[in-house]
């Protein structure tokens, strides 16, 4: 053997040996990350992943549940051109009697397959899936947190692994669910953001593919992102990509307005996100005889009935946050605060409810799904 692959060999030993000396070392400790407190989301993850592989002969194959570690791509892998990727985020929770549970699953792996279908991917077996990613949980539960308000969230996601820069629908796929501890978002308070109107970017357009949860959308939405954060905001408040006028969502959250004492939300369009969160939100309002509305709703309106007192909540609805309250509106340089910057009542009555069902609190537990 010649003096370099032995070298070389020796060098690859080294840093195997590193890498899983580093990984065991950034282990120790099931908590969620944080930063003095303040929750630093999706960085750490568990010890384990679920994989399979999808290819035209065999469909889905070879399911297994394996260490949590790098994964060796072909650097001409298809989904590293073109994007064709798409991703869920959802949660499970340990709950006060010990139990842990998911909540909603079989509607987000099937708004899953619906993402795949929009973007040209083979659907997965809901129910199959939904086993595999309770055996994954079970064998990692020591990582799922206890403490109130925290959760595991869970990133089941598909790329496309035909190794071509042939532009196609690839005919070779991967899933994944890897999982990753999480903090609430208010250990410091359910306090309000302050949000930034565009009318100079969108985040999707007709006909595009803007209801999928596919990587370029959030690609395509940084740069509007960027330029909120720089301006002292924190979140983007989407307009219609047509007319600029009516409102679609807020970052990457749907969005809930309180007008004369009526739940406003967009009506769904293809251009707007269909989230689980907003129709959990639709269906406790309902369920308290709040009225709800779904319909198209201006900025012009959103505006005015802020500056007429007619409108005194707004917040944003997704899995990672559950309700964020905003008190703060940005629009063609104008500022227009909302409820005195301060958390109103219907969302902290909200948030709280979501909280309980989560957590397994209320009776009413459609929604959530032991692991075992
Ligand atoms: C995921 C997501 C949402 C929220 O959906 P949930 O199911 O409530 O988490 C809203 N908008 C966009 C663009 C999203 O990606």
């Amino acid at each position: 053997m010649k003096k370099n692959t032995l070298l070389t060999i020796f060098i690859v030993i080294l840093s195997t040996l590193g890498g899983i000396m580093h990984r065991t070392m950034s282990r120790k400790s099931p908590t969620p990350a944080s930063d003095g407190g303040k929750p630093i989301f999706g960085t750490l993850f568990t010890d384990h992943m679920f994989i399979m592989d999808w290819n035209e002969h065999s469909g889905w194959h070879n399911h297994r549940i394996d260490t949590y570690r790098p994964f060796s791509v072909d650097p001409a892998s298809l989904h590293m051109h073109y994007g064709q990727e798409i991703f869920e985020g959802m949660k499970a929770f340990f709950t006060d009697d010990q139990n842990i549970v998911l909540f909603r699953p079989h509607d987000h792996l099937h708004r899953f397959n619906m993402s795949a279908h929009i973007m040209s991917m083979p659907a997965i077996d809901v129910e199959i899936t939904l086993e595999w990613l309770k055996k994954l949980i079970a064998v990692d539960r020591i990582w799922v947190p206890q403490e109130k308000g925290q959760s595991l969230y869970i990133r089941p996601t598909m790329i496309a692994t035909e190794t071509t820069i042939n532009l196609k629908p690839s005919s070779q796929y991967t899933f994944f669910i890897i999982l990753s501890p999480v903090c609430s978002f208010y250990d410091k308070g359910f306090n309000p953001i302050s949000i930034m109107a565009t009318d100079t970017y969108t985040r999707s357009s007709v006909g595009g593919v803007g209801m999928a949860k596919t990587g370029g959308n959030y690609a395509a939405s940084m740069r509007a992102q960027v330029e909120a954060h720089k301006a002292g905001y924190a979140q983007v408040l989407w307009l219609d990509p047509v007319e600029r006028r009516y409102v679609e969502e807020v970052g990457t959250m749907n969005v809930f307005f309180v007008i004369d004492n009526v739940l406003v939300t967009p009506a769904l369009t293809n251009t707007i996100l269909s989230g689980i969160t907003r129709r959990t939100v639709l269906e406790i309002a309902k369920k308290w005889n709040m009225p709800t509305d779904e319909r198209r709703i201006s900025i012009d309106e959103v505006v005015n009935a802020i500056t007429s007192g007619k409108l005194t909540e707004a917040f944003g609805t997704g899995t990672a946050v559950g309700i964020a309250p905003i008190g703060n509106l940005s629009y063609q340089n104008n500022e227009y605060q909302i409820n005195g910057n301060e958390t109103g009542p219907i969302a902290h009555k909200i948030y709280n409810e979501l909280m309980n069902i989560q957590q397994g609190k209320t009776c009413d537990n459609a929604w959530i799904e032991s692991i075992v």
